[in-house]
């Protein structure tokens, strides 16, 4: 399935998501359409529905892991609202949310490489110089304080348990879409409702890398 949707142009590659099923929704079709992964996947096939090395031992996420997390968080992405996206790596993910709250929204990115805070954030002054996007280098276990609480928030790493910092950060009502797992991992939606009671679903068996120290992580690549 990973390779199905690939394009040769970031348009047919969104298409391609649409016509398989992954993503339905046309304001997630728009606000794939209006990132051009070229832009934050700078080495590899920028348009292959697979992960693409982006340096430090990680990888951007395969765009159908965007297109399902975008899906998942729609009602939660919309005009005027705040996200936060933790582990937001070559910031393609940050900028579709952007592309969705608009620009009464706002989001956050939280990354703790700098370097790849400071190609994304290249990748944002360039291309989408004008949307409401801030990306902070820190340990994204910790969520942001400072901009919470959020109307959602995406995990582009795996969290080995329920992360509750992060939870402590959703509204009421909010949204998480997070991976979680050692061993194997699934995605968990978290939701928070209107009185502060969470609940969880397991939507799916995912291959992430884990959220991490940053030494560690440096170690490794
Ligand atoms: N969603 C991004 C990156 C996915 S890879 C994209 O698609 O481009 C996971 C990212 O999480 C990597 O960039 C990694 O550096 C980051 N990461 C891992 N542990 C982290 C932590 N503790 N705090 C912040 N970022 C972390």
């Amino acid at each position: 399935m990973a390779w199905r949707c690939s394009g040769k142009t970031n348009a047919t590659l969104v298409d391609n998501l649409y016509q398989s099923g992954i993503i339905s929704s046309k304001r997630v079709v728009s606000a794939m359409k209006s990132v051009d992964r070229a832009h934050f996947a700078t080495s590899g096939n920028p348009y292959e529905d697979a992960p693409q090395y982006i340096g430090y031992s990680v990888t951007i996420s395969a765009p159908h892991m965007h297109g399902y997390a975008l899906e998942n968080l729609q009602d939660f992405l919309k005009p005027g609202m705040k996200a936060l996206d933790v582990g937001s790596g070559s910031g393609y993910l940050t900028a579709c949310m952007a592309s969705m709250v608009g620009s009464a929204g706002h989001v956050v990115g939280i990354e703790h490489i700098h370097e790849l805070n400071e190609g994304a954030q290249a990748a944002v002054d360039s291309h989408y110089p004008d949307w409401s996007i801030r990306f902070v280098t820190g340990d994204g276990r910790k969520g942001f304080a400072e901009g919470a609480p959020y109307d959602c928030i995406h995990v582009g790493a795996a969290a080995p348990n329920k992360p509750s910092e992060l939870l402590e950060q959703l509204k009421s009502p909010g949204r998480m879409f997070v991976p979680v797992g050692t061993g194997s991992q699934y995605i968990i939606e978290y939701n928070k409702d209107k009185d502060g009671s969470v609940s969880e679903h397991k939507l799916m068996g995912v291959v992430y890398v884990p959220l991490t120290g940053e030494h560690q992580q440096r170690r490794q690549s």
